[in-house]
């Protein structure tokens, strides 16, 4: 049976206090916590500190983008090597708001997730539609489109060393959850088109669930049969909110 990730996205918030702060009580909290894989991605800077942290802890280390090139003249980029050499396990890829703002194209998403595999770190690679994709009832075609463009680059076999995670544009900051219906229809339907091509890699695929997760709904969306846990945003920040999440995904299915 596929564990359970839970990982938090701190995205561009924090300082070294608040950081300090927040990791003492996940890490406090983390002791107690058994059958669940928990990790943070934590701003660029933050990194050196953040792995010294967690060393001698059960906490994964991620960051949360990276460059598609491994070295060279990209001024301000960091290369899967760098995050590789910092302790990092994971790297998101392809987040909707490096999609959005900083007009990531699948493409270049395809070619991170090979950048980060090939420096040994997991990507996480984010897939998801905008409330008008959905209200057009496209929101299959846009996540296989997404999805497409990896097992293209980089075969389906290399997903075998990856995570998914379907993040719903509309529901990341939103206080606006996927039911756990549709979080299972799209993750199921993610599932059906890696084991078109490869049915080994798809059932051992973990895909998590991403867009206002908090305590109070986690454990339904858990539950369900192609959910293997949860990107977390705004809840990543208070370490009870999170130790809370990370529980409900301890849970048995
Ligand atoms: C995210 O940052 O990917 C996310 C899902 O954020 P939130 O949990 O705040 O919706």
């Amino acid at each position: 049976m596929r564990g359970r990730l839970v990982t938090g996205n701190w995205k561009m918030h924090g300082n070294r206090s608040a950081n300090a702060s927040l990791l003492d009580g996940v890490l406090a909290g983390m002791t107690d916590l058994a059958g669940i894989e928990c990790a943070v991605c934590v701003p660029f800077p933050y990194l050196a500190e953040t792995a010294a942290r967690v060393a001698s802890s059960k906490l994964g280390l991620g960051a949360q983008t990276l460059s598609e090139h491994e070295s060279g003249a990209y001024t301000g980029e960091v290369s899967a090597g760098m995050l590789a050499d910092m302790g990092c396990r994971y790297v998101l890829v392809g987040h909707s708001e490096r999609r959005a703002l900083f007009g990531e194209t699948d493409g270049q998403v395809a070619a991170k997730f090979a950048a980060a595999q090939r420096s040994g770190i997991t990507p996480i690679l984010c897939v998801g539609e905008t409330l008008a994709e959905r209200e057009a009832s496209r929101t299959r075609d846009v996540v296989f489109r997404q999805v497409d463009a990896v097992l293209e680059a980089c075969g389906a076999a290399s997903f075998a060393k990856a995570v998914l995670a379907y993040e719903p544009v509309w529901a990341i900051g939103t206080g606006r959850t996927a039911s756990s219906e549709q979080a299972q229809e799209v993750h199921a339907f993610l599932r059906s088109r890696i084991a078109d091509r490869d049915s080994g890699t798809a059932a051992n695929l973990r895909i998590l669930y991403g867009g206002s997760v908090k305590p109070g709904n986690a454990a339904e969306i858990f539950a369900m049969e192609d959910v293997d846990g949860g990107l977390i945003g705004g809840a990543s920040l208070v370490a009870g909110d999170f130790l809370a999440i990370c529980r409900a995904g301890a849970s048995p299915r």
